[in-house]
């Protein structure tokens, strides 16, 4: 018997009537010159396609803050780009430590198991940042090879704010820094050289405002000089850094790259440069703590306290009457905003990453926010926070003159 084909609708009868606002974790709204950079197809191989793989090189060096010249892309989600750099530093039998602050700090933990690290988990409670005295003495009785840690923990909105200090107590024992900063980069500073990080993972949907499934990764010349001298080459094919080269940095056939994306990403990269990154952290930085004080106005509770609270998405405390579930679904529903539910802890997220950084997504944001906990039987204070919103914008657009 052949396959029969059951009713199928046009795409057009399933996505909503208006497009929702993606205030969640990623994926972001993506600016129109990168929707329309994704609409288009060339050549993956070619004198265009150099000169833009060129560029997004360049360009990647400045956002990432580094010279080095081993910096590519990956067809794939973050999780690619992590398994990229794990699979390609770690060898079996090597010794891993992995900072685990939660969901996708973990990950990396269990990408290192998987290509037989001898792996040791260090656990941070959900709310603090990575004490780096801890990791000195895990460095000293441990000896990894290896650290895995992210800069921000985007599952439950914790922030590394250690970073540099524990990288530099890496590099003191001659430990290769791994860092996931799909999340941040872009929205607050990571100067990879500076910090002395050896790799660091990002992918398109977040931070850099672009579509999701385009991903890059930065090795610095410690991590490269470790690759070439691997024992073996790595067991991932599509995912071998080395044979990444071929396209990367000689113009030739590693696999057909996801060239609309990656068309996507030099737009999304161009606008990152043009806007600069200081303007761009500041931006960020202005929004989120914006956003953060016009919640707490709400009467609602942030997840995280001050010290260690991640920017790039704010968690809210749920109250013991509602589940996440119930928040997205009013939100989404009745106001059209999608916020993320969360992996684990009982809080709802809000991102602040990239185009959700706007003063108009933050109120159309915070109202839908405000209105779904009141018609869900919450006592919160709407018209305050939307004036507190606001104040602060506005205060921080005098300071920022
Ligand atoms: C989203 C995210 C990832 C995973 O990215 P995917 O594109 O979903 O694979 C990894 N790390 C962090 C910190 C993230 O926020």
């Amino acid at each position: 018997m052949p396959v029969s084909l059951p009713p199928v609708k046009r795409l057009h009868d399933i996505l909503p009537e208006e497009p929702l606002l993606m205030m969640g974790a990623g994926p972001v709204p993506i600016p129109a010159p990168v929707a329309a950079a994704n609409g288009i197809v060339i050549n993956h191989l070619g004198d265009t396609m150099s000169r833009v793989l060129e560029q997004v090189k360049t360009m990647g060096r400045y956002i990432f803050q580094t010279e080095t010249p081993w910096l590519m892309g990956v067809a794939g989600p973050g999780s690619a780009a992590m398994e990229m750099a794990v699979i390609n530093l770690v060898s079996s039998g090597d010794r891993v430590l992995s900072v685990c602050n939660g969901f996708f700090s973990s990950r990396l933990s269990e990408m290192a198991h998987r290509v037989g690290g001898e792996v040791e988990r260090l656990t941070v409670a959900d709310g603090h940042s990575a004490d780096p005295e801890q990791i000195r003495a895990a460095m000293q009785r441990f000896k990894p090879r290896v650290i895995t840690l992210v800069q921000g923990e985007t599952s439950n909105t914790t922030c590394n704010v250690h970073l540099p200090e524990i990288a530099k107590i890496a590099r003191e024992h001659d430990c290769l820094v791994i860092v996931d900063a799909v999340c941040t980069l872009s929205t607050m500073p990571l100067p990879m050289d500076e910090w002395g990080i050896d790799a660091v993972i990002t992918g398109g949907q977040k931070g850099l405002s672009c579509i999701p499934g385009i991903s890059l990764v930065a090795f610095s010349e410690r991590a490269w000089e470790c690759i070439n001298n691997r024992p073996q080459p790595v067991a991932h094919w599509t995912l071998d850094a080395t044979l990444a080269t071929n396209f990367w940095h000689k113009a030739s056939y590693h696999y057909t790259a996801p060239v609309s994306g990656l068309l996507a990403l030099h737009e999304a990269m161009r606008l990152v440069c043009d806007e600069t990154l200081e303007a761009r952290y500041q931006r960020h930085r202005q929004c989120s703590n914006a956003l953060q004080g016009a919640i707490e106005t709400l009467g609602l509770t942030l997840y995280v306290p001050e010290a260690a609270r991640l920017n790039s998405v704010v968690g809210i405390a749920l109250p013991e009457s509602l589940t996440s579930a119930q928040v997205c679904q009013h939100i989404s529903h009745h106001y059209r905003v999608e916020i993320a539910g969360s992996f684990g802890p009982p809080i709802v997220r809000i991102g602040q990453m990239g185009e959700q950084c706007r003063a108009h997504n933050l109120f159309r944001g915070l109202h839908a926010l405000g209105s779904t906990f009141k018609d869900l039987g919450v006592k919160v204070d709407v018209p305050a926070a939307m004036a507190e919103l606001e104040n602060q914008l506005q205060n921080q657009r005098q300071h920022s003159l």
